[in-house]
């Protein structure tokens, strides 16, 4: 059995930025990740001879972390500036140039890049969903959920679950309610986290990456925007003209955001690309008509896209019965900004418990 002093659940980038803190520190830390790809909600998707980012639009500079995150990133060479000025198109058919331009900066290799830049060096374990933890006396023990569910030969002294809330809270409430933990009065801790992660909610969100034939890409020069928002539109909240974030783009590439409440509506129809065509046929509506005779169309759902009501912890912690915390975009409102700061929080947490025990 290997034995570690801090087992990460997610790699995303509050996970990751949690990780790499730990690691510069001395801690021997493990991540583990469910998918194969990094980077959580900073998703690309490869096509066939592209990529188009299903995930995270762009960076933009919310606060002092994703200000140094976007410093880094651009000496490192990983992103480059994407545009100023972000459109909105109104209820009347108008589009409009936002009154402030700020700078969007985007990875022309896909968003997952800026993942890839944060675990140098790490040891992330792929394809590990964890699906248990349990507190054992040796440390923190896990089931990992494959075909048939397994248990990690890995023990950990502490455990940093940096994963949506709803997907902690299930994790978490089997041990906060276990008869065996009952005798430890400070499991109040637990049960104090517990109900925080219950308060937390998401809103889900639909994405659509549309690839368009090539004799197309002139038809785009008469678009005017990358980044369209849409005002009070039931089904499209957002567009994005992802080929032009692509050097050498030989095909249009659209991906297109669905509201929250179309996408609660559906969110479990059996037929995703129907779905898909549905918001394509809605930006055709909207936009040009040929938006909606896609040559390429797929479709991901995001069950936890964004936080509706989020905790203004920049962490949560719990010492017994073993430490752990919980981090994530989750906490705090700031999307990228609050996942950077809330990762670096909890390595703090993790250095100050390790260093007690
Ligand atoms: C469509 C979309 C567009 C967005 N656009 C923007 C934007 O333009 N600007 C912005 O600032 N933010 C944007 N965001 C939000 C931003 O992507 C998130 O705030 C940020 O990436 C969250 O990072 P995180 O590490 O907290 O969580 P996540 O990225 O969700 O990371 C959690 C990780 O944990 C893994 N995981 C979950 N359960 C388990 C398990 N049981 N075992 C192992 N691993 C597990 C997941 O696979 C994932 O890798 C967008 C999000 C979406 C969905």
């Amino acid at each position: 059995m290997e034995s570690v002093d801090v087992a990460v659940i997610g790699a995303g980038l509050a996970g990751l930025t949690c990780a790499q803190q730990l690691r510069q520190a001395g801690y021997q830390v493990i991540v583990l990740e469910k998918s194969r790809g990094l980077g959580g909600r900073a998703a690309t998707r490869r096509l066939l001879d592209t990529c188009a980012d299903h995930g995270l639009r762009y960076l933009d500079e919310q606060g002092n972390r994703s200000q140094e995150f976007i410093d880094r990133l651009l000496s490192a060479g990983v992103i480059t500036r994407w545009t100023e000025v972000a459109h909105t198109l109104n209820t009347s058919g108008q589009i409009r140039a936002d009154a402030t331009p700020s700078p969007r900066y985007i990875a022309p290799a896909g968003m997952s890049a800026i993942a890839k830049e944060l675990a140098i060096d790490l040891d992330v374990r792929r394809n590990q969903r964890v699906g248990s933890i349990f507190p054992t006396r040796q440390g923190w023990k896990f089931t990992i959920e494959a075909e048939q569910t397994i248990a990690a030969p890995v023990v950990a002294r502490s455990l940093v679950v940096a994963i949506p809330a709803p997907q902690a809270l299930a994790l978490l409430e089997p041990i906060a309610d276990s008869e065996a933990f009952a005798d430890f009065e400070e499991l109040e801790e637990l049960k104090e986290m517990q109900l925080k992660l219950r308060s937390v909610q998401f809103d889900p969100c639909i994405t659509a990456i549309a690839v368009y034939p090539a004799a197309r890409l002139a038809d785009l020069q008469a678009v005017v925007w990358k980044a369209l928002t849409l005002e009070s539109d039931p089904i499209l909240k957002w567009i994005g003209l992802d080929s032009s974030k692509r050097p050498n783009a030989t095909q249009p590439v659209l991906v297109l955001h669905s509201t929250a409440a179309f996408a609660e509506q559906i969110f479990d129809a059996p037929d995703l690309r129907a779905i898909g065509q549905q918001i394509l046929d809605r930006a055709a509506q909207r936009l040009m008509p040929w938006f909606n005779a896609a040559e390429l169309l797929q479709v991901h759902r995001w069950r936890y896209a964004f936080v509706r009501q989020f905790l203004t912890e920049s962490c949560l912690i719990s010492r017994v019965p073993l430490p752990i915390v919980c981090c994530g975009e989750w906490c705090g409102g700031q999307q990228v900004e609050t996942a950077l700061a809330s990762g670096a929080a909890a390595a703090v947490q993790i250095e100050t418990m390790l260093n007690k025990n």
